[in-house]
């Protein structure tokens, strides 16, 4: 089938969650709230980082919900200058569906996939000598930025070799210029050394690298822990955004809310056991209610007698190991029927479970706890809740 002759994916995907036993609710306006919270206080555009599938939120309908210009949208008033990703999967969803927007790939490119990232029309970030002249050559004198490693030690040009890509530069000079924090919310040292070696690499180039370039270096954890805004023309978050940490500290909105329906209830007597392993005994009469969701949704299985879920505006406690498919809760002290339906994650009334809580409950960070919802919960996007 020749490309193009597919119909662009819907944006928002609909989903019927009258009937669905679990389902994703992303909230498009805590999104933009987050957005707007971000930018005022870096003080510079952003490049909002999608990569991942938007942090399993979703990149095109982030993107999209974020103003990025579509075929059938254009550039919202306060859009993104553009969107970072780091595989060419990623970029091409994006194209597919229909985004025009600036597309930035900050992860390494092999050789062999710049012409891939020609024809998307991609920003990659490079940093070898032959990939600059290939990209070069590729013609259309198409942006690219480029990568400086100063102490992450993953990807770019060390921050103190950079003066053999000086002529590389100032025959193609880069739209951006960028680095990346090992430690930004941890130790404001770190990141002032890093700052430093990246002035350093500017000041090797001098006149190659032409002023306009566009210097980006924050992440979400400078942008938090800057006094003031971020330095440079653009900041990059990820995490925050999605309010998956910063959140309380920032005023960011939490936009993740993991729902699934009750689908099975009993009564246990006193010495009971619940789930594999028989883990956890009632210490008495208990209701117990089964929620469908388990850990191949995405709810961690360290969630196992760890857990809590909202019901009804009630915490109940996971008991139990978490299964494939489903969890036990003890609604003993609230009231619920089969369809009610328990927050996972996110609120429910005026209770909050934050990513960043059940994250810790989980023992993994946030970033992977999002990046594990699976695909069988899918998200439905809306605009407030
Ligand atoms: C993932 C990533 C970010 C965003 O990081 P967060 O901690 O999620 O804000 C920014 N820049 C680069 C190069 C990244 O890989």
């Amino acid at each position: 089938m020749a490309i193009g002759s597919l119909a662009a994916p819907p944006i928002y995907p609909t989903c019927e969650t009258d009937f669905a036993r679990a389902w994703l609710d992303v909230d498009v306006s805590a999104l933009r709230h987050n957005a707007d919270v971000l930018r005022a206080r870096a003080g510079v555009p952003l490049l909002v980082m999608v990569k991942a599938n938007s942090y399993g939120v979703g990149a095109v309908a982030v993107a999209h919900a974020l103003g990025v210009p579509f075929v059938d949208q254009p550039a919202g008033a306060r859009a993104p200058w553009g969107v970072g990703i780091a595989s060419l999967d990623e970029a091409e969803a994006l194209r597919e569906a229909g985004c025009t927007g600036r597309i930035v790939c900050l992860q390494p490119l092999l050789p062999d996939e710049l012409p891939r990232a020609h024809g998307l029309t991609v920003r990659p970030a490079l940093h070898r000598h032959a990939d600059i002249a290939q990209w070069r050559a590729l013609g259309g004198d198409r942006p690219w930025h480029l990568s400086i490693d100063t102490g992450m030690a993953r990807a770019g040009v060390r921050w103190d070799a950079v003066a053999p890509l000086a002529e590389a530069v100032a025959a193609h000079p880069p739209e951006g210029v960028f680095t990346h924090f090992h430690s930004a919310d941890e130790s404001i040292a770190s990141r002032d050394q890093q700052e430093a070696r990246f002035a350093d690499a500017l000041t090797t180039l001098g006149p190659a690298l032409p002023s306009t370039a566009l210097r980006h270096l924050d992440n979400s954890g400078a942008i938090a822990t800057r006094a003031v805004g971020s330095p440079g023309q653009l900041a990059r978050p990820g995490i925050a955004l999605y309010a998956g940490m910063f959140a309380a500290e920032l005023g960011l909105r939490q936009v993740v809310h993991l729902r699934a329906r009750v689908i099975d209830l009993r009564d246990v007597r006193e010495g009971e056991s619940v789930s594999y392993g028989a883990t956890w005994q009632a210490p008495g009469p208990r209701r117990i209610a089964t929620v469908a969701c388990g850990y191949a949704d995405g709810y961690r299985r360290h969630l196992s007698n760890a857990g809590v879920v909202l019901i009804n505006g009630v915490r109940c406690p996971v008991v139990g190991r978490v299964t494939m498919d489903m969890i036990m809760v003890d609604v003993t002290h609230t009231s619920c029927d089969l369809g009610t339906v328990a927050t996972l994650i996110g609120r429910d009334g005026t209770d909050e479970l934050s990513t960043e809580m059940v994250a810790a409950l989980a023992d993994v960070s946030p970033y992977e706890l999002l990046v594990g919802l699976t695909l069988r919960v899918p998200p439905v996007y809306k605009a407030g809740f």
